[in-house]
Order: structure tokens, then sequence, then C-alpha cells
């Protein structure tokens, strides 16, 4: 397992699936990128059967069910330059490649990541990074994708100095997953790279305990000794971690590893992710249940990213006020 599995041959030549499975699976593979690297194909054969359903095709990817919606979050409506998201006044996304180590399969961008996809011009960056200089009430910048930590250090350091030049932005942070899908990426030159003088947060990705393993805790160790904070964020997955147990395995393991759980995400309705789906109910119950077990720094905000671009919202918060929770569920 030393090479990442990209398509229906290396899934099943691994094991991953039944032979059996091919032609639908293939079928899949046109529609939908497939990335597993080594370190969690490793884990996905030693047993970690929850873990590897995060990234294992399945036919039922090219079922769309009735609530399901190609552009969940309405990235493209906010899209005022490429690559740029703009739905916050205060914050604005650059997503500078659509590029992933490791493709999800219940990703909110599935219809938009791919390996060959994305990479922004040198123009387009500038037209971003002129769209940013033209909103001063932009006090934070989020790299997201695609991971943007697949760049290279010498690319990566050069947005971020770009971004860093530009007097209102007074924050950058990060979004990844590839501290954990290819730990030996985060190399002390990329380290350096992401040591500016900007505050700079880092927000990991992690759905699963078994992800943080001993060289992803080493490579953000890298970071952690240059005072960049690091946070988590996880999606609430049917049959990955939607219980108790697991998550709260899950949010001990973060903190082990100096991770702050950030928000815990309510799953986006993007199309053939209905596997994964947890009821808004159950997610709330479950999150109550980690209350008096867990100590209050592990405990993420439970959080909705409601369609059609109106944001995101406290899921208990809504639940607080009158019968709201039954508001947003799927059933609408
Ligand atoms: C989630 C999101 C953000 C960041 O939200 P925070 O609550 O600050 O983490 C910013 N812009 C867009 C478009 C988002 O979807």
């Amino acid at each position: 397992m030393s090479h990442t599995i990209r398509d229906v041959s290396a899934l099943i030549d691994s094991g991953f699936a039944p032979s059996a499975s091919r032609s639908g699976l293939e079928a899949v593979a046109r529609r939908y990128a497939i990335a597993i690297p080594p370190a969690f194909a490793r884990l996905i054969g030693h047993g970690g059967d929850a873990l590897g359903r995060q990234f294992i095709p399945d036919v039922a990817e090219l079922v769309t069910a009735a609530h399901e919606n190609p552009d969940p979050v309405a990235d493209e409506a906010l899209s005022p330059v490429p690559g740029i998201v703009h739905r916050y006044p205060d914050r604005a996304l650059l997503k500078p490649l659509l590029a992933c180590p490791v493709y999800c399969r219940f990703c909110f961008r599935r219809e938009q990541v791919g390996p060959d996809g994305g990479l922004l011009s040198e123009t387009e960056l500038e037209s971003a990074y002129a769209y940013l200089a033209a909103h001063p009430e932009i006090r934070e910048v989020i790299l997201t994708g695609g991971d943007p930590l697949i760049l290279s250090p010498r690319r990566l350091g050069a947005i971020l100095r770009r971004l860093s030049d530009i007097p209102h932005i007074e924050t950058l942070r990060i979004h990844t997953r590839m501290p954990t899908a290819t730990p030996e990426l985060l190399t002390p030159a990329l380290a350096a790279a992401l040591d500016i003088e900007a505050p700079l947060f880092i927000v990991m990705h992690i759905n699963h305990a078994a992800e943080l393993t001993a060289p992803a805790m080493a490579g953000l160790a890298l970071l952690q000794r240059r005072g960049i904070p690091i946070l988590g964020q996880t999606v609430l997955l049917a049959g990955v971690n939607d219980d108790s147990e697991t998550l709260a395995q899950l949010f001990r393991a973060m903190l082990r590893a100096r991770i702050k759980p950030y928000y815990l995400h309510q799953l986006d309705p993007a199309p053939g992710t209905a596997r994964f789906h947890v009821p808004i109910e159950r997610g709330l119950a479950l999150i109550e249940s980690l209350r008096g077990t867990l100590s209050g720094t592990a405990i993420p905000t439970y959080i909705l990213d409601r369609p059609g671009g109106l944001g995101k919202v406290s899921l208990p918060h809504i639940a607080a006020q009158a019968k709201p929770a039954h508001h947003y569920s799927e059933t609408e």
C-alpha cells in the first residue's frame, strides 16, 4: 500500500470492493473522483470499516434523493469572481484549487472537486486579490478548496504573503484534511511557509479518532511548535461516527493532539449522500449526551449550513426555540 488508490481496479485489488461491483463502481468513478491515500488505506485494511465508509465509493452515489441538491450551500451563487465565495460580510473563502489528497464520498463540493480541476491561474488569483482588497469589510480569508495544503510550500507561501499584504485582512484560516490523509506532505518546508506574521488558524477535517495516526500527530506538532492554533471540524455521518462513544473518543483524541473541536456539521444534502444521513433530532441527542461526560473544551458546536446560501445556524439554538428542529428536517 504505497500508492494512492485512484480507480476501481485498485479498489478491487486491495480488497476494498468485490469484483462483482466493478461495472457499478466504474459508473460512479466516471462521475465522482476517487482517492484513498496509503495512510487511510492502511487503517481500512486493519479493520477500519467505519473509517473506510467515508472514502470507498458505492453505487448508491448515483441515486439522488428527493431532498438532495447539486449546490447544497449555494457556493456558485455567492461567487463574485472565480475562486471567491463571499457570504458573510467579514469573511470570504478563497479556493486556490479543487483537488484533494482524499475524496470523501459525502463531500458537498463533490460535483466540483477532482484531481485535474480548479487550479486558479495567476490572472484569476490576481482578480481574487483585487476583489478582497476592494472590500475593506473582509477581516478574514479562509483558504479552502480542494485542499490548499497540497499546494507546494512556495505557491502557498506566495498566496499567504499576498493576502497578508492587504491591510484590512486581520486573520487567515486554512481548511484541510492533508495532515491526516497524506502526512508525508507535511514537511518542515511547508511548516516554514505557514509560519507567517499574520495570525493563521488551521481547521482540520477529522471524523474518526483512528485518523489521528502517529505520523499525522507528528506533522501537526511541526505546526503547533510554530504557534499555529489547530481547530477540528467533524461531519456527523451514519455508520462512521453517529454514536456517543465514537464521538467521545474522537473529541478526546483531538484534545490529546491539541486540536480544539470547533464544529460538528450536519451533513449537507449533496446528491448521492443519503447513506450518510443522520436525522437532526438524533444529532441533537448525541451532542447532548456528551455534555457532562466530556470536558467542555472537547465539545464542538453542532451546526447546520442552510440550503440556498442562508448560512450557518447552531442547531441546539434552533431547537431551543419553539419546535423548530422540524423546520429544518429532511421531510420539509
Ligand atoms: C462556513 C463558511 C464560512 C466560515 O464560517 P465560520 O462560522 O466563521 O467558520 C465562511 N464563508 C462561507 C461561505 C462558509 O460557508
